[in-house]
């Protein structure tokens, strides 16, 4: 396989990217002046020594000098450590932070559960979560907020978080509430605007 078939590879892999949009995007890097080309692929290729997982939430931050393996946000002392909002990628962060009305923590799941899909908890941080939930419980943590698109496969992935954490609900006084409300159907938290995550946010509802 040529290196220009091989980059095609790489770009049918993005999210939402088709064939036909990788070659597109391939192209497109061969039109750059070398010094561009030069300087993406160096970008891309620090990304392993700047830009690491957070060993708590799982969200990517760049890390500033020193050995931390904590994002800004799990290390930060004045983060509510009771309340845990778990949001399915990295993107739905930024938009609930802009908003200024959360300060508890996060854990990132990775994606969500297609409704139509036997392999659910590969698909995945199911095992993260619970991780994240034991270390939390003595911490003080009493809710753990589930932070999904509201359409099927968000959903799908709601009721599987809860009966992950059933185990922890039933040992422990943790109740766990949805963002749903407030948030239109089919709508990304990675889209909305601060308002909308301000009203999901306040009109929260309990599991039943
Ligand atoms: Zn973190």
């Amino acid at each position: 396989m040529s290196s220009l078939d091989n980059l095609i590879r790489h770009f049918e892999q993005f999210p939402g990217i088709g064939s036909r949009q990788a070659k597109r995007f391939a192209f497109h890097i061969l039109t750059l002046s070398q010094t561009d080309r030069t300087e993406l692929g160096s970008l891309i290729n620090s990304l392993n020594d700047t830009v690491i997982e957070c060993t708590s939430c799982r969200r990517y931050f760049t890390r500033n000098g020193g050995d931390t393996t904590l994002c800004g946000i799990c290390s930060d002392p004045n983060r509510d450590r009771t309340k845990l909002l778990v949001v399915e990628r990295d993107n739905d962060i930024t938009p609930i932070e802009r908003s200024g009305v959360y300060d508890g923590l996060y854990f990132v799941l990775g994606g969500t559960i297609p409704l139509l899909d036997g392999k659910e908890a590969s698909r995945v941080r199911s095992n993260g979560l619970k991780h994240v939930t034991e270390e939390r419980l003595p911490q003080g943590l009493s809710e753990v907020i589930l932070g999904f698109s509201v359409n099927p496969d968000g959903e799908n992935t709601a009721r599987f978080v809860e009966q992950l954490l059933i185990p922890y609900q039933a040992a422990h006084t943790i109740i766990i509430t949805y963002l749903g409300r407030g948030l239109s159907t089919g709508s990304e938290l990675e889209y909305a605007d601060p308002e909308t995550i301000k009203s999901a946010l306040k009109g929260r509802t309990k599991a039943s």
